[in-house]
């Protein structure tokens, strides 16, 4: 089915919230973004692609890449990840760091900040952050079936420079005994991973395969098992938006991720990913539009996992 009308006319609807959300100012080279800018694609599991707005303008994806470095970890070390991270919501902020302390340096689960520099720690290995860096960017340009799929240094440094909260985390993670690998390797990897630069329409394409149990239907490869992809799911359904999962799940009722960039990929099982890009951000941390569209999207096509 072509989606392509009904993606235009979200676009032209969400057009007056673009206004009422916050590009993320902590990251400086976040904050320059136009907050103006809209993309949304959709791609089946059949291979349709859909778009509307700037869904081929490439978008700092942030957090969503904790998506994929989780699909790795996974494939590293299986379930003895489990034991060094949780699956619970955390129902505070993505990076918060009180949580962290009382529970003993175990991250809620892979997608708040301090989960995902764990992630990274269980990537490295003893191997320099480079290889892992470069092991993440192949992965994606892999899924997107694009070697276009970039890193930009730019945003990397930014992190770098202004992160200090993330060096917080890490240093408590370290602190708990809770990092085999130096401080600094894992934050280079995950300030590189949140540093990917993808479009909307890569984006939907790198994450198809969590829409279809695990294998890639265009590619034919099976990159992770179904039970797996029905596990990732889950948890991008609880803690894919941080505080916000529940209002979440409650609006939209689709396995999300979403990242301070803007952007957020949905995934509807057995149909197709969804990603929609506007850098205007709730209060927490959300694309503000981008949950609006979504939302309009799952009622029009009664999309929902309920
Ligand atoms: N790079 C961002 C940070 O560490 C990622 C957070 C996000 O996208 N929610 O703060």
């Amino acid at each position: 089915m072509d989606l392509t009308p009904t993606l235009e006319r979200i676009a032209e609807r969400v057009r007056p919230h673009l206004a009422e959300g916050k590009v993320a100012g902590y990251i400086p080279a976040l904050a320059r973004v136009d907050p103006q800018r809209f993309g949304i694609a959709v791609v089946s599991v059949d291979g349709r692609v859909s778009t509307a707005g700037d869904a081929r303008v490439p978008f700092s994806v942030q957090s969503i890449s904790k998506v994929f470095t989780l699909t790795l970890a996974l494939d590293k070390v299986g379930s003895e990840l489990w034991t060094r991270i949780g699956r619970e919501p955390s129902g505070s902020a993505f990076n918060s760091i009180v949580q962290l302390e009382r529970e003993g340096g175990i991250p809620r689960n892979p997608f708040i900040n301090a989960g995902a520099i764990a992630v990274t720690d269980v990537l490295l290995e003893g191997r320099p952050p480079q290889a892992v860096i470069d092991e993440i960017l192949a992965f994606l340009r892999r899924r997107a079936d694009d070697p276009a799929v970039a890193i930009d240094e730019e945003v990397a440094r930014s992190e770098a420079d202004t992160g200090h909260r993330n060096y917080s985390l890490a240093h408590f993670l370290a602190s708990f005994g809770r990092l085999r690998n130096p401080v600094d390797s894992a934050l280079s990897v995950y300030f590189h991973q949140c540093a990917l630069a993808m479009t909307c329409v890569q984006l939907a394409r790198a994450g198809l395969f969590l829409a279809a149990a695990g294998h890639d239907p265009l590619s034919g490869e099976r990159v992770v098992a179904p039970e797996r992809a029905r596990r990732i799911n889950a948890l991008m359904l609880t803690c894919g938006h941080y505080d916000a999962s529940g209002d979440v799940a409650f609006r939209i009722g689709l396995p999300g991720k979403s990242g301070v960039g803007g952007g957020i990929l949905a995934v509807v099982p057995k149909r197709a990913a969804i990603a929609v890009w506007s850098p205007g951000l709730n209060a927490n941390g959300n694309s503000h539009a981008g949950t609006i569209a979504l939302e309009m999207l799952a009622a029009e096509m009664g999309w929902s996992v309920f």
